[in-house]
């Protein structure tokens, strides 16, 4: 198989370099994205620290696991502590002591879905219903968007704040890190197909004018490392939306800024994800690098790297470590089970984790019980770990030419029906 491979510096900041294409893997590749803070191997898992830290474990320990990059939340960060505080720091690497290369998201999927309520991925049936007012029950609506941008209620202390394109450029580049999203409206599969048009084109239009202020704060502050913004794909389930979407994102260029990558967002049928993801990156320039936001399922992610995604982040694996369920080679355990009171082995035997190397599964699970702090800590650093060196083994694969040969292998035995999860 030929091993064709390009570099690209077209961009003036951002590099993506790519290896390992043309080896037969659809529409997947191997790369590298450049930063100022360090180069990513693609395709790649970024642990998500909402709060500018991976909850119950030290951003050393997140390096040890092989994480190359955090992505915090700047919905979460703007309201605590403050987008000043993070810059007084030197941006959210620094103030949180992770030297490597950082993310932030834009806010708006935190920012809307304090209105709605839904979850990123769904499994069930979109057609049953479909309106633009609906709310997720047991959810009051939190946030009001028109075309200028969002008036939201803190979720801390319910004071109104209201995120535009603007203000969400201003407290990205405070927070500094090295990728930041465009600001975007984040739709839900229950909206009409004339909701998403009108919604897709305000996107278009938020994405322009975050284009505008990301360029005047990058001259306003050149003192600072460069900040590589990405532009966010929306359009729902509609492919006409979401190859729209992806021409007319790739095609901005403001003044001689353009995106730097691209965020493939919104909510997201999980049958569909493949095809989904597909639409957009046959849309997008090889040259730079796609990111899928919120996605950190096994199959998931293998359907999103063989659809051309680069990166991935989700909270999930330290979202269910924290509830004591922990990822194995034969899918996903609780380890408050009782068979685990006595099982005086790894969680997972070809797990290379600093967990699974000194601990056995009976002392986490005893931690579990007795509600101590260490077990999220211990059953976190398995969990991220797992997951990031699922998708290195990926990039191999992409790289060895036998990237489906593994997924089949992975994911028959991490779904089949043995698995005790
Ligand atoms: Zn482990």
């Amino acid at each position: 198989m030929s091993s064709t491979s390009f570099t690209f510096s077209e961009t003036v900041s951002l590099e993506f370099r790519g290896t390992g294409v043309d080896k037969g893997v659809g529409l997947g590749r191997a790369g590298e994205i450049v930063t100022p803070h360090g180069v990513i191997a693609t395709p790649a898992f970024i642990p998500v620290g909402t709060k500018a830290t991976v909850k119950s474990v030290l951003p050393e320990s997140m390096k040890d696991l092989g994480a190359q990059a955090i992505l915090a939340n700047a919905y979460h960060l703007y309201l605590q502590p403050g987008p000043e505080i993070v810059d007084e720091a030197g941006g959210v690497g620094s103030f949180m002591n992770w030297s490597g290369p950082t993310f932030t998201d834009s806010g708006g999927f935190q920012v809307l879905s304090l209105g709605v309520g839904f979850k990123k991925v769904i499994a069930m049936d979109t057609e049953t219903f479909r309106s633009d007012e609906v709310i997720a029950e047991g959810k009051d609506r939190l946030a009001h968007v028109d075309d200028d941008g969002v008036t939201f209620k803190s979720h801390l202390d319910g004071q109104m704040h209201r995120f535009t394109p603007e203000v969400s450029m201003q407290v990205q580049h405070q927070l500094g890190a090295d990728i930041i999203f465009a600001f975007d409206e984040c739709t839900t599969l229950h909206n009409t197909r004339s909701y998403q048009e009108r919604s897709l084109e305000r996107t278009r239009l938020w994405a322009k004018r975050c284009l505008v202020e990301h360029g005047r704060l990058t001259m306003e502050r050149s003192h600072r490392p460069y900040q590589a913004l990405f532009g966010v794909l929306q359009g729902a389930q509609y492919e006409d939306l979401r190859r729209k979407a992806a021409q007319d994102l790739s095609a901005l260029d403001e003044d001689g800024i353009s995106f730097d990558g691209f965020g493939l967002g919104g909510a997201l049928n999980k049958a569909e994800l493949g095809t989904i993801v597909g639409w957009m990156t046959e849309e997008l320039p090889r040259n730079k690098p796609r990111h899928l936001l919120g996605i950190g399922e096994p199959d998931d992610l293998f359907t999103g790297v063989e659809n051309g995604a680069d990166t991935f982040d989700c909270v999930a694996p330290s979202r269910q470590a924290r509830t004591s369920a922990v990822f194995t080679e034969d899918g996903r355990v609780n380890l408050t089970n009782a068979r685990y009171a006595r099982a005086f082995n790894p969680i997972d035997a070809n797990c290379d984790c600093y967990t699974c190397a000194n601990y056995t599964a009976a002392y986490v699970s005893h931690l579990f019980r007795a509600k101590e702090m260490s077990a999220a800590t211990l059953a976190t650093i398995h969990n991220e770990r797992f997951i990031v060196r699922l998708v290195e083994r990926m990039r191999q694969s992409i790289i060895d030419g036998n990237f489906f040969e593994f997924k089949e292998d992975f994911l028959g035995r991490f779904y089949s029906a043995k698995s005790p999860a």
